[in-house]
């Protein structure tokens, strides 16, 4: 294969620098040894099946497929496997039935919480949001304040006896680096759930959790925050 010709910019213009600084876009190596992102960040990787998003946060390592190649299209690159780590391990399934509880407790109404995670400590914990509006259809919320080192590792939200889905209006909500619940049909005892990873706007369905971990307590099998004014789920 002849090596193509591109010139590049003499002097790229400095937002364009910057944005690539942040998220650059890589080949996967075909030969040598994949190195995965060290640092919180993001990478675009060119890997012979397909597009893939790296994201880095002190929560997750995420490595998933953003794009396919075109069928029959042979790129010289390595290839890549999906993958998503849990810095804490695993979803305490304690915490989750908690915001169960409490999203019973207010049901028909939604309610919206998270899963706070503290790098230094080491913890998870369970936060419910201050609603500034909840009703069946829809939670307007006001997110509390958090220390610099926590981040959001599960968005929580309840559909109160409605079933639970990601709405439209979940889908604009949910632009953050975080795995994301809904649950509904509170008035069960084994309510509906619906789970997914969020990778800047990347929405990705999981498998719903319970089907893993039925009697150990967690999950762990698999493998920033909103940008509206007012964060709100429907
Ligand atoms: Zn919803």
């Amino acid at each position: 294969m002849e090596r193509a010709e591109c010139a590049p910019a003499a002097l790229p213009d400095p937002r364009d620098a910057l944005l690539h600084h942040q998220c650059p876009v890589l080949p996967v190596p075909r030969f040598g040894p994949f190195a995965p992102l060290a640092q919180p960040g993001q990478r675009m990787l060119l890997a012979s099946n397909g597009l893939f998003i790296e994201v880095r946060t002190t929560a997750l390592y995420a490595l998933q497929r953003a794009g396919q190649v075109a069928p029959g299209l042979a790129l010289p690159y390595g290839r890549l496997q999906p993958q998503l780590e849990l810095a804490y391990g695993r979803l305490p399934r304690t915490l989750i039935e908690a915001f169960m509880d409490a999203a019973r407790l207010v049901a028909p109404h939604e309610l919206a919480g998270a899963l706070v995670y503290d790098p230094l400590a080491g913890l998870l914990e369970l936060v419910l949001h201050t609603s500034v509006l909840a009703h069946a259809q829809r939670v307007e919320y006001r997110l509390p304040p958090l220390a610099p080192q926590q981040v959001v590792a599960l968005d929580l939200h309840s559909h109160g006896h409605g079933p639970a889905f990601f709405s439209e209006g979940d889908n604009l909500d949910d632009r953050g680096m975080c795995l994301a619940m809904v649950v509904g049909d509170l008035q069960h005892a084994r309510p509906s759930v619906a789970f997914r990873l969020c990778l800047n706007g990347l929405l990705l369905p999981q498998p719903h959790p319970w089907q893993h971990a039925p009697d150990t307590g967690g999950i762990d099998e698999w493998r920033d925050t909103g940008s509206s004014p007012t964060p709100a789920k429907e």
